[in-house]
């Protein structure tokens, strides 16, 4: 692993990184640190640095500077474009290390991370290429008037993320906040910030000019508040659980500025019985365990027609207690730990009402009992409880683990009852051979991403936001450059003469 112009400290296998403020890695105003450790052995990574109030006045300062500079802002949208996609060729020669490292930090396993950051370079491509194309509208006036809009940046943008996809959720945001011409102040998840501050790095060297993109580590609770409550803040875009985004749109409810708020999830996955079985427990699989689980639209409410269900239940357990447990830095590893003690035991308390409320656990239900030098990894066996009811605290809250419930309908209009019984409406996916079926039953569906015999796929083009407790505002698309762009009405007189109201005429109409 390569630390970049950072500070750097003790083991030269540890990363010790700073705040990046200005275009540069910089010391904080406080000497404590926080410790970033693999949740896989409980080895030292590196640390990060804990921020303070006034490091985060400090970044957005200089963010408000660089943005009334124009350097960034009054840049052609054409000339964003080709360092975007700069910064989008740079991340590519730099995916296997970015992978290995948040590998490291979230315990997921290198094909997952390979996979998930193979990707990220087209958010630069896709939101360097349509930053040209923020076309306004000329649109109907009535009476000798032209009348058109016109988009323009917001200003200085406070991205808050969480640690489960430590790049991709930055840069998700990060690329149409660019585009559109804001600068940047970032808040990542105290758990994995380390990603994030190489890529700012990565980024100045690509050509973004200084003082565009700021990071401040730290604790939420800590700088969070600071950050919404800056004067110079124009927008909040968080991805965080459901009581972090009640807490930050109340800040920028408060604030009258904008907000996006990417939130919790609890997926059903609608398994009608024309599916292939094979297909249909190897796509459940791929939706409930993927990253343990910890993904925001994770299936976890699998609702499977009665004719199929014994089988599908059968089968998926058969499919998941041969998942390979291990080191998630080995290429066969197919499932890592949960991030962090909290989570292992958040998940474990879970598990424990699953059985006393009477759900009926058909595999795992245990921690992992790896080898050295796995001993004090975070690992809990992937987890199924069947015939589980909608009361059941494990299918109302989220709990963010290897932990999926399964439950029968009889028919269709039953299947989108129960998979409508939530409060959040974020992800979800319909499982069936039959096209009308498929469509008609998506209309139904209470949640803003569906997909039809897939899950969990995501594309720069491609709109991600929920409803409900998940939240709201788009990521990705024309919706996100929208969303940090603002966008004015001028109407223009086109008559020769201005009519004096108050000349005595009645002529105005
Ligand atoms: P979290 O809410 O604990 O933290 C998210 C971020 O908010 C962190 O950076 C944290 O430091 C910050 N924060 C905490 N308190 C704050 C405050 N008072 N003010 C400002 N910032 C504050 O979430 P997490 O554990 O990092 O992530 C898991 C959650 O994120 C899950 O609920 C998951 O569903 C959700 N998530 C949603 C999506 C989506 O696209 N909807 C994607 C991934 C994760």
């Amino acid at each position: 692993m390569t630390a970049t112009p950072s500070r750097t400290a003790g083991n030269a296998e540890e990363i010790h990184l700073d705040l990046y403020i200005g275009g540069a890695f910089r010391e904080a105003s406080s000497s404590n640190r926080t410790e970033i450790r693999n949740p896989a052995t409980g080895a030292l990574i590196g640390s990060a640095a804990k921020g303070t109030r006034e490091d985060m006045l400090a970044a957005v300062d200089i963010a408000a500077k660089a943005f009334d500079s124009g350097a960034w802002s009054n840049l052609d949208a054409l000339d964003r474009g080709h360092i975007l996609h700069a910064i989008g060729d740079a991340l590519k020669t730099r995916l296997p290390e970015f992978a290995e490292l948040e590998t490291r930090v979230t315990g997921r396993p290198i094909r997952e991370m390979t996979a998930q950051l193979s990707r990220l370079p087209e958010w630069f491509y896709y939101f360097g290429g349509i930053a040209r194309g923020l076309e306004g509208h000329v649109k109907p006036f009535k009476g000798e008037y032209l009348n058109y809009t016109q988009f323009s940046p917001l200003g200085v943008v406070g991205l808050i993320t969480s640690w489960n996809h430590p790049l991709l959720i930055f840069l998700k945001k990060l690329a149409p906040a660019l585009a559109a011409g804001n600068t940047v102040v970032v808040k990542p998840s105290e758990i994995a910030p380390l990603t994030p501050l190489l890529f700012a790095d990565l980024a100045t060297h690509a050509g973004l000019p200084p003082g565009v993109l700021n990071i401040v580590t730290g604790e939420g609770s800590q700088i969070g508040p600071a950050m919404c409550a800056a004067p110079r803040m124009a927008k909040l875009d968080l991805t965080g659980g459901t009581d972090t985004g009640r807490r930050v749109a109340g800040m920028a409810a408060e604030r009258l500025i904008p907000a996006t708020m990417e939130l919790g999830g609890k997926a059903p996955v609608l398994v009608f019985d024309d599916t292939p079985l094979d297909e249909a427990v190897n796509g459940a699989a791929f939706a409930g365990f993927i990253a343990s689980g910890q993904t925001c639209v994770a299936g976890t409410r699998f609702i499977v027609q009665q004719t199929i269900y014994d089988a599908f239940v059968e089968k998926l357990v058969a499919k998941v207690a041969a998942f390979r447990l291990g080191d998630p830095i080995e290429r066969t590893t197919d499932m890592g730990p949960v991030i962090s003690r909290k989570q292992m035991e958040t998940t474990l308390e879970y598990i424990e009402s699953g059985k006393s409320e009477g759900a009926r656990l058909v595999t795992g239900g245990e921690l992992a009992n790896l080898p050295a030098p796995l001993t004090d990894g975070y690992f809990i066996q992937p987890t199924i409880f069947a015939d589980v009811t909608p009361n059941h605290r494990i299918v109302r809250e989220e709990i963010f683990g290897p932990v999926i419930c399964v439950m029968p309908f009889t028919d269709e209009q039953h299947a989108l009852q129960l998979a409508n019984d939530h409060e959040f409406g974020l992800g979800a996916s319909v499982w069936t051979r039959d096209v009308t079926r498929a469509h008609r039953v998506v209309k139904k569906l209470n949640a803003g991403i569906v997909w039809i015999n897939d899950h969990h796929k995501n594309d720069p083009a491609s709109i991600w936001g929920g409803f409900g407790s998940s939240g709201y505002g788009k990521e990705n698309g024309w919706n996100a450059l929208h969303e940090y762009s603002k966008e004015q009405n001028v109407v223009v007189r086109l008559a020769p003469d201005f009519p004096d109201w108050y000349g005595g005429s009645d002529r105005y109409s």
